[in-house]
Formats: structure tokens, C-alpha cells, sequence
């Protein structure tokens, strides 16, 4: 038995098969790759997820979390700590947000965000019965509260918590949102670029428009910047190349690097009649460890110009996608995506490419069976692109 059987086969009798994952086991990464259990090396164009944005193996990200360790890992929010205070400022500076929270998930600054909506509904009129619009194809997170804000059926089916407060209007269409809207509307929460859902950038005439019927109506605009946001599309968060701003937003996945941390994160408006004192908390959530990593990451991201590499690479990317895709039109319908989150849809399942890149050492994703997904490192360079092109190419001709 291999070392990677040997882990897989524990997983498979004591963990709760709530994975599908694919038989690889990694054990270490460096830069654009990571490394089996057995020795076998990837070029890694999922990420973790949109997660490991810096690469992996960043040396200085490790010595800053070390450093961390050595001095204290975690305080409880009773008490203040200096990474936490100084990874506030850096996210609003970021983000253009007035006011933070951070979490340990995603999922969690969802929650905290449609709290913060609900909140603020609350204090203006007193009522508790207020709807969302959120989309259809939407993704959010997986407990309760971002789950009834999520759009897409195979994540809901069997829990429905909010059955009656969440309306879901159709992505790009600027109509379907207007006809949702009722009094008892307090708020819209939409990805700015859709990415679970398979891959979809907001049009700008959409979220404009969205940005500007909240306005009209006293709606609170809510953009889930998880996935698309953190430099992934080409500017810090996605909702920057709109010129938008919402009144909550979202972080999570590379914010953190692999330290799992997440943020949702306002304006003083919002903020002025929102949450307060009692009404939110979380015992890990913006622990010293999670905010060094924070802070770190947003030191790398302006030191190295993370933004302005993705955009000098886009074009690079999406050159190389747009000829795989002309060399198998037969078979790939479109490429679409934004930045480093980049999509091809295919006309068949793409699990066997995905299966077949493995094989030949390069780690790519889905979005819905029929939709390839990459989303690398954002310190990729020409190189890696190439390299992963010549491989896909053959496995797409393969398979
Ligand atoms: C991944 C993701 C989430 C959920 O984040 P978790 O950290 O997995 O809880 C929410 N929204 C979007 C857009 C995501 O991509």
C-alpha cells in the first residue's frame, strides 16, 4: 500500500463522507506546486479553492505566523490584541469599508453580514419580518443562514430555514430583481462575480443598476467578495472595477492564506444602526493568529503588487484558454471569467479532464459538471501558463 492509500483509507473508515475528493493526498507545496505523499509533484491551478493566493511555501507568511505563535495564539474577544487591531485597519484601508468583523469562515461572514442587514431593517422601522433578494446559482456557505441565502437547489434540498424570507432573482437580469422588491425588502446580497455557480462577472449594466435600485428603494446592497474578491479579478475586491461600493461586504478564502479567517465589513452608516454591543461574537473569530496571517497577507499584497500582477497576467491567461478552447471547439463552448478566475464550459461532463490532468500533474476544478474551473495562484507567472496549457490541451484531446 502507497502512503497516499494508506491516508485515504483512513479517511474512508472514520471521517463522515461528506467529500468527494479526488486520490491525492498533499503533503507539502512550494510555489506553484504541491506535492503527494509519494512524491509526485502538481502544478496547482485550484489553489485551495481561490485560498493559497501568495503560493505556497512563502517563507515570510510562515515566519510572521511562527512569530505569532511564539508570542500568543489566542485571547478571546474579551480582551484586545494587537494583530487584531492592526488587520482592521489594514482590511477597511483595503476594502474602502468603515467597520470590521472577522470570523473563521466564510460562511460565518455571511451570516454576520445578513445579520447586519437584518439589524439595520430592524432600527429604522421596528419590524422583524424583512426579506432578502439573493440569485439563483448563488453560492454563500453551507449553515443555515448562508445556505437560505443560497441559490442553488442542490446545496438546499433538504433544509429550507428561511423558506418565505428569501426571494431569488435571476443573475444579469437587473427586471427580475426590481419585480422582487417589497416593502418588506431590506436588503440584496449577490456574488460580484459568481463563482461556485460557474463562473459568471456581474455585467456592469446589472450591478449598477442593482447598486442603484438600492439606493432608490433604501436597500442595503450586500457583495459576497469570497472568491472573486482579495486581488482575484484584477482589482483588490471585484466590486472596485464597477465603481461600486456596497454597504456590506464579504472576505474569506485567500484572505487568510490557508489560516482559515473570514470578514464581513461596512460602512459607518450601516454600522451607526446595525450591530452593537451583545448582538454578535465568536470565541476564535479574529484570534491573534488568524490577524497576523491577515496582516501578513495584505503587507505581501501591496509589497509585491499582487493586483497589478493579475492584471498583466490576465491577458497572458485568458490568451492560453482561448486557444485551448479554438483547438477543441467541438467540445468547449465558451471561456468566460474575470481575472485569475477563469472558466471553460464545456458540452460533456469534465470530470474526466480533471481526472486526466491529475494523472499528468496539474490540479484544476469544477463549477458544475460541465464547467472547468481555474483559479491559480496569483503569483503565477508566463511559465506556469504555458506549462499548464500544454497539459490541458493534451488531456482535453485524451479524454
Ligand atoms: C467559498 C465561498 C463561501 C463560503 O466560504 P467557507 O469559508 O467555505 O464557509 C461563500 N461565498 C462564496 C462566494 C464562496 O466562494
Amino acid at each position: 500500500m502507497s502512503n497516499s492509500e494508506k491516508y485515504m483509507k483512513l479517511e474512508d473508515e472514520y471521517t463522515l463522507q461528506t467529500y468527494a475528493r479526488f486520490p491525492i493526498v498533499i503533503e507539502s507545496g512550494d510555489g506553484m506546486y504541491v506535492t503527494d505523499a509519494d512524491g509526485k509533484k502538481y502544478l496547482d491551478f485550484a489553489s485551495g479553492i481561490a485560498v493559497y493566493a501568495l503560493g505556497y511555501g512563502n517563507r515570510e507568511f510562515g515566519d510572521a505566523l511562527k512569530g505569532q505563535i511564539d508570542l500568543v495564539i489566542h485571547t478571546s474577544n474579551l480582551y484586545y490584541n494587537e494583530p487584531a487591531s492592526l488587520a482592521a485597519k489594514a482590511f477597511c484601508e483595503v476594502s474602502g469599508m468603515e467597520r470590521v468583523f472577522f470570523t473563521n469562515s466564510g460562511t460565518e461572514a455571511i451570516e454576520g453580514a445578513v445579520k447586519s442587514a437584518l439589524k439595520y431593517a430592524f432600527s429604522k422601522n421596528g419590524s422583524d419580518d424583512h426579506e432578502i433578494i439573493a440569485f439563483d446559482h448563488s453560492f454563500h456557505g453551507r449553515s443555515l443562514g448562508a445556505l437560505s441565502v443560497t441559490g442553488n437547489a442542490h446545496y438546499r434540498e433538504g433544509y429550507t430555514p428561511w423558506e418565505g424570507k428569501v426571494r431569488f432573482a435571476e443573475y444579469n437580469d437587473l427586471k427580475s430583481v426590481e419585480t422582487l422588491v417589497n416593502e418588506k425588502t431590506c436588503a440584496v446580497i449577490m456574488e460580484t462575480v459568481q463563482g461556485e455557480g460557474g463562473i459568471h462577472p456581474a455585467e456592469p449594466e446589472f450591478i449598477k443598476g442593482v447598486r442603484k435600485l438600492c439606493d432608490d428603494k433604501g436597500l442595503l446592497l450586500i457583495l459576497d467578495e469570497i472568491q472573486c474578491g482579495m486581488g482575484r479579478c484584477g482589482s483588490m475586491f471585484a466590486f472596485e472595477d464597477y465603481g461600486i461600493r456596497p454597504d456590506i461586504m464579504t472576505s474569506a478564502k485567500a484572505l487568510g492564506c490557508g489560516i482559515p479567517v473570514g470578514a464581513f465589513a461596512m460602512t459607518q452608516k450601516v454600522a451607526d444602526s446595525s450591530l452593537t454591543v451583545g448582538d454578535h461574537g465568536s470565541t476564535y473569530g479574529g484570534n491573534p493568529l488568524a490577524c497576523a496571517a491577515v496582516c501578513e497577507v495584505l503587507r505581501q499584497y501591496k509589497e509585491k503588487d499582487i493586483v497589478s500582477h493579475v492584471r498583466e497576467m490576465t491577458p497572458v491567461l485568458e490568451a492560453a484558454l482561448d486557444e485551448i478552447r479554438k483547438n477543441h471547439s467541438d467540445r468547449i463552448k465558451e471561456r468566460r471569467g474575470k481575472g485569475f478566475m477563469q472558466a471553460l464550459e464545456f458540452n460533456a461532463p469534465v470530470a474526466p479532464v480533471i481526472g486526466k490532468a491529475q494523472e499528468e500533474g496539474l490540479l484544476v476544478i469544477s463549477a458544475g459538471k460541465n464547467v472547468l474551473r481555474l483559479l491559480p495562484p496569483l503569483v503565477i507567472q508566463k511559465e506556469d501558463i504555458e506549462k499548464a496549457k500544454i497539459i490541458l490541451d493534451k488531456v482535453i484531446s485524451a479524454t
